[in-house]
């Protein structure tokens, strides 16, 4: 075994990552960036070192300088947790490289299924069954006809639902290769685009897998992820209410054999899409663990990280196919520092104050204590709440329950919004699909008062006389049958107010980056049209003309950080 192992990592994750370690009695290295100097991750490891600045590129995303920290502290083994370096074959190789063990799979698995086109050729080839579609090299158009609209647009780079776009007609289909392209060549470096058929009414259900380096391959079942936004998932479950036990044992040998097909080693997730006929496609591989493993931990009574740690250092797994399988229900919720009403717009701020739910069958895997900050250089996510309970009803349950516990001041969160969604007929009933949120939630709104702390903060002091201290009025925000009161909807007011589609001046609505220019100073614009592209927190915002005018002034330049409500362009 391993003695000791450096986490490249921040967060949630890295917290998580360490417990296991701490219970295999392994010491860990923590990275941070100056950004994170005081982060709950720092402080729980048994070192920690400080790798660069708060932009990741210079910091978590910093292999060569993340690979010395580990041999300068004596690791033997780098575990990437998810995001960040966690699928950058380049950097598992750059590991071994320097003579450690990366925690994860081989160079050649991350490779093969880091091109969606790529992977999806190979699963062709093994036969596991994918979305019709085209890989590009002629007519797209011709090709979209004989797919059948509407179709999907696909990065094949992708990820995080990003460069992804519907198209319902013809019309729609130069644009949104070009806007799709565009924004995958900004996220991910490769503009290159696909074509796949749109499931309408899909359900997003994905594989747990698990390889060791003798061969063996196991499917730890599954995870409902059709609770999505943005085409990114918020609200996860297994077992899925969709699956019966002949469809769930045809996609866990699918997802074996895809898993085969690249001689998997270590955690994976095969992600399938299911139409309302119950046929499935592989949509992609993740070769990482995943955000949601926790529930599959709920289910199988497995500790996922203590495996792949395992695995890493060369152990077989512990078990066969035969010897695993689902024992009740569990359901995770992914708690954000995000406005649901606002577009799901990431909120930045301090967390006053954080009191999470505990008691049976209650878990949280954060990254996030009292008096620390969600800053705009990293993922808005907060904590995950998972739960456990017998069976369904008593899994949402228990989550209503746990969601009324939670606590976060300081902060705009998606608590209410989240508990809203657990509460909906439709989820209740488990017919939830992947347009769920679009279709129920689009014009929801929190019912809480306003948050009197992040609006002092933005100096706006009369609604503070309003409202008055929150902790001496338990009652009033506590509404909605005990729903958390998520403070900051003082904040929403005020980037609403910041977010400048006024006459002239267009501010930004978050602090960020402007990744794109595209217009100039003198240009002419129209109604609609894309200005400006602006990222923060690992979403992309477009800032577009609310009207037909001419650039004025440009204020702002590629690459640039701006503040929220600085002003980037004035129209006239
Ligand atoms: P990413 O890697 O960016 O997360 P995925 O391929 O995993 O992209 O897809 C993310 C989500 O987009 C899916 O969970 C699903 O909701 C939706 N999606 C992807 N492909 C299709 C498709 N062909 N039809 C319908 N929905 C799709």
């Amino acid at each position: 075994m391993f003695s000791k192992i450096l986490i490249a990592n921040r967060g949630e994750i890295a917290v998580r990552i360490m417990r296991a370690c701490r219970e295999m009695e392994i010491p860990s290295v923590a990275v941070y960036s100056e950004a994170d100097t005081h982060a709950l991750h720092v402080r729980q490891a048994n070192e920690a070192v400080l790798i660069g600045a708060a932009p990741a590129r210079e910091s978590y995303l910093n292999s060569t300088r993340i690979i010395e920290a580990a041999l300068q502290t004596g690791c033997q083994a780098i575990h990437p947790g998810y995001g960040f370096l966690s699928e950058n074959a380049d950097f598992a190789a750059d590991v071994q490289a320097a003579g450690l063990t990366f925690v994860g799979p081989s160079v050649e698995a991350i490779r093969a299924m880091g091109l969606k086109t790529e992977a999806l050729r190979l699963m062709q080839a093994a036969g596991v069954p994918t979305v019709p579609g085209y890989q590009g090299g002629g007519d797209y158009g011709q090709a979209a006809e004989q797919i059948g609209y509407p179709v999907l647009v696909k990065a094949a780079a992708g990820g995080g639902g990003k460069g992804m776009r519907i198209v319902r007609a013809t019309s729609e289909l130069s644009e949104a290769l070009a806007a799709a392209g565009r924004e995958a060549q900004n996220a991910f470096g490769d503009g290159r685009v696909f074509l796949e058929k749109y499931i309408e009414s899909a359900r997003h259900i994905e594989f747990q897998v698990f390889g060791d380096q003798r061969g063996n391959i196991v499917h730890l079942f599954e995870r409902e992820c059709s609770i999505q936004r943005r085409h990114q998932k918020i609200i996860e479950e297994t077992p899925s209410p969709f699956l019966d036990t002949d469809l769930r044992s045809r996609m866990g040998d699918a997802a074996t054999e895809a898993a085969r097909a690249v001689g998997y080693v270590n955690a994976g997730t095969v992600e399938f899409i299911v139409d309302k006929d119950f046929n499935f496609y592989f949509l992609e591989m993740n070769t990482r663990l995943q955000v949601e493993h926790p529930i599959t931990e709920w289910v199988t009574g497995l500790d996922l990280v203590k495996l792949q740690i395992r695995v890493a250092a060369g152990e077989p797994l512990p078990f066969q196919q035969a010897d695993v399988s689902q024992r009740g229900h569990a359901i995770e919720c992914r708690v954000y520092a995000e406005d649901p009403a606002n577009g799901f717009l990431p909120a930045i701020g301090t967390a006053e104050r954080i009191s999470e739910p505990s008691g049976p069958g209650v878990r949280v895997d954060s990254g996030l204590a009292s008096g620390d900050e969600v800053s705009i250089h990293y993922d808005p996510m907060i904590a995950k709440l998972s739960v456990y309970g017998t069976d369904r009803v008593d899994a949402i349950a228990r989550m209503r329950r746990a969601l009324a516990d939670y606590v976060i001041s300081g902060l705009t969160t998606n608590l209410e919004f989240l508990a809203a969604v657990i509460d909906h007929p439709v989820f209740v009933r488990g017919e939830a699909t992947t347009g769920f949120i679009e279709e129920y939630f689009g014009e929801w709104r929190s019912t809480l008062p306003p948050n009197p702390l992040s609006v002092y903060r933005e100096g706006e002091s009369n609604a503070i006389q309003n409202v008055g201290d929150p902790w001496a009025r338990a009652d009033g925000f506590r509404m909605g049958g005990g729903v958390t009161y998520t403070v900051g909807k003082g904040a929403k007011a005020i980037t609403k107010r910041n977010i400048g589609q006024g006459e002239n001046a267009l501010a930004a609505a978050m602090p960020g980056q402007v990744t794109r220019v595209l217009i100039a100073e003198g240009d002419t614009v129209t109604r609609g049209q894309t200005l400006l592209l602006l990222e923060a927190m690992k979403m992309e915002i477009k800032i577009s003309a609310p009207r037909d005018a001419v650039v004025r002034k440009l204020l702002c330049a590629q690459g640039q950080i701006v503040e929220r409500g600085q002003t980037l362009v004035e129209l006239a």
